[in-house]
């Protein structure tokens, strides 16, 4: 007997539909790419559950016969590629023939469908490839998909799903993607019952504005180009507007969503000099090429695609893209005088990184007792001993260069954690406990060597440690605020923050929405001035762009809110402060990395600096 067997049409169907359906949102976008293709006008997307109860798509395109009502559930059946030279010459957005059938094979279908020329449609119940019922029905022209129950033959995948709230952002991304590259046609996407968008047709910019918001169109800066190869057109958004997160980068060839970080890097290329450090340049580009240079067949779910002239499409975007820039003055505006100048962008800063230089006087020796007032006890009586060393031995908070330290340390092979913390014990042997550099990183002498402390870290992590223990307990102790924050938030981060209120309120966040403006009124009370809209950007980006699993929201949102509280410049400026500052650092559960995993202290071995003087 054979070893070998043929999977039964049902597991192979299981199989297959494990490529092409990872999550509700790749049904979303497999039946609004099939109704496209139909031909549809119109497009009703109504969600339930973040589609784990339902996902239904009703388009008033084509429709199908009854014949094609049943054969479209079957693998590889597909109307849109006939002969193998038909693969070359795809203008539709499906031609596998896989996902309806990948669809029926792991979830309750039903399909309602009816051609314009019909009286009469017909209604097909599909559960796990297996027809259950298919009858004559009175519907509407066209065709309309429920999907219930997904996964629930394939409990692996769905106990692999995500929250509710990260599978509806996938939804939503879909869609929004399907959405923008048709702007002809009308859609609407409805979760839960509530309206989320209503798009109706109408010329690219106004479908861009109708999806980001209404305050968009004045930051939109057209790009255009024709050429044999490709023809480009979009939007990318002013400098100024750059994102936190890399949300709204649209890449479109022959309106088909793909991804590619070859033409995203010609297109930040194109932003150089521009952005604000750690922002991301939005665009919305469309190519279009002929549709025998480019090879979509590459990727199951088809978001990267291979183009045949790719070297010629960068610069093409290069090109146009700063052309644009340049046309609509915007490379201008950032000059000295802005208000932001003290923020320069990566890119404009005094060019070369100097070698680090620590400005000291080089007649001051730490390590010798002499320099310094008596050697005996805490940390705290020496503070004559710091403030002299200071004033008298050039080490200026402000004037001296900061040494890379990081950098440096990452080269040297220096003893873990565990073993420099009692160290710091008996540092008292020396005249001098610590000094700064740069107001950030604290030196103290240790008996193999120099311990470093960044300062800045070291509070984030004793910020974090202390609200962490009181926001299990109770809210955070929150200020209201003279005059509220008004911000400016897209449909997702409008859902994010009303689905995290409770918690948000908890936090010391307290804010209401009015139209698609976050109108926040009180604070946690560690923030303040300018660390308050940091802090607000960074909760945002964490409950609405991030995949976060839901046990750790909580412990990311406190982590934002210690990172941006730790941004105040710290008054650093007596020896109490700074043994203060160490003395609370050890007093945490971890002193060595922040909860961002970034490292905290770092020990100089005394033979690592003999090393350096060889
Ligand atoms: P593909 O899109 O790759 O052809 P699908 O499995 O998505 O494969 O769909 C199979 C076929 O079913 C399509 O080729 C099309 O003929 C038909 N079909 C699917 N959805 C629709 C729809 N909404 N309206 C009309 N025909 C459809
Ligand atoms: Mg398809």
């Amino acid at each position: 007997m054979s070893l070998i067997q043929l999977l039964p049409d049902h597991i192979a169907n299981q199989i297959a539909a494990g490529e092409v359906i990872q999550r509700p949102a790749s049904v979303v976008k497999e039946l609004m790419e099939n109704a496209i293709d139909a031909g549809a006008t119109k497009i009703d997307v109504n969600i339930k559950e973040s589609g784990k109860a339902l996902i239904q798509v009703v388009d008033n395109g084509s429709g199908m016969n009854s014949e094609d009502a049943l054969l479209c559930f079957e693998r590889h059946a597909t109307s849109k590629v006939r002969t193998a030279d038909d693969l070359f010459s795809l203008v539709t957005k499906g031609f596998r023939g896989e996902a309806l059938a990948s669809i029926a094979a792991i979830s309750h279908v039903e399909m309602r469908t009816r051609l314009e020329a019909e009286s009469t449609g017909i209604q097909i119940n599909i559960e796990g490839s297996k027809v259950v019922s298919n009858v004559e029905e009175a519907c509407p022209q066209g065709t309309s998909f429920e999907i219930k129950n997904l996964f629930y033959n394939v409990p692996a995948r769905r106990n692999f799903l995500k929250s509710n709230q990260v599978e509806y952002r996938h939804i939503q991304d879909e869609f929004e993607r399907v959405a923008l590259a048709h702007s002809e046609v009308h859609f609407t996407l409805h979760h839960n019952d509530s309206e989320i968008y209503n798009l109706t047709p109408g010329i690219l910019r106004k479908r861009v504005v109708d999806v980001l918001g209404r305050k968009t169109n004045d930051r939109l800066v057209p790009i255009e180009e024709s050429s044999e190869i490709v023809d480009l057109k979009g939007f990318v958004l002013k400098p100024e507007f750059a994102k936190k997160t890399r949300g709204e980068q649209f890449l479109f060839v022959n309106n088909r969503f793909f991804k590619s970080q070859y033409f995203n890097h010609a297109i930040n290329k194109a932003f150089q000099g521009l952005l604000q450090e750690r922002t991301f340049a939005s665009y919305f580009v469309f190519l279009n090429v002929d549709s025998q240079k480019i090879d979509v067949n590459v990727h199951p779910t088809k978001t990267e695609i291979k183009f045949e002239e790719e070297k010629f499409i960068y610069s093409i975007l290069l090109s146009s893209i700063r052309l644009a820039l340049g046309k609509y003055n915007i490379a201008p505006t950032l000059d000295f005088d802005r208000e932001t100048s003290f923020d320069l962008p990566a890119g404009m800063r005094s060019q070369p990184y100097n070698e680090p230089v620590i400005k000291v006087n080089h007649n001051f020796n730490p390590f010798t007792p002499t320099q310094s007032a008596p050697s005996a006890g805490s940390r705290g009586k020496k503070s004559e001993n710091f403030s002299e060393a200071i004033t008298k031995h050039g080490f200026g908070t402000e004037d001296a260069k900061t040494a890379d330290w990081e950098n440096f340390y990452s080269v040297e092979d220096s003893p873990k954690e565990e073993e420099q913390a009692p160290l710091i014990e008996e540092e008292t042997s020396h005249g001098i406990s610590q000094f700064l550099i740069k107001g950030n990183y604290i030196f103290t002498p240790s008996k193999s060597g120099f311990m470093v402390i960044h300062a800045r870290r070291a509070y984030e992590q004793i910020l974090y440690s202390a609200l962490i223990k009181s926001f299990i307990t109770n809210p955070i102790e929150s200020q209201a605020l003279l005059f509220p924050i008004e911000k400016e938030l897209s449909k997702n981060e409008i859902t994010a923050w009303e689905s995290n209120a409770k918690m948000l309120k908890q936090l010391g966040f307290i804010g209401e929405i009015k139209e698609d403006e976050l109108h926040l009124t009180a604070v946690p009370s560690v923030l303040q001035d300018e660390t308050i809209q940091k802090a607000l950007d960074r909760i945002i980006e964490t409950i609405a762009h991030r995949e976060i699993e839901k046990g750790e929201i909580a412990h990311e949102l406190v982590h934002s809110i210690a990172r941006s509280a730790a941004m105040k410049k710290m008054n650093l400026n007596s020896i109490e402060a700074v043994n203060d500052i160490i003395e609370r650092l050890f007093q945490c559960e971890n002193h060595t990395y922040t909860p961002g995993n970034k490292q905290i202290i770092d020990t100089l071995s005394l033979e690592s600096i003999d090393e350096k003087f060889r």
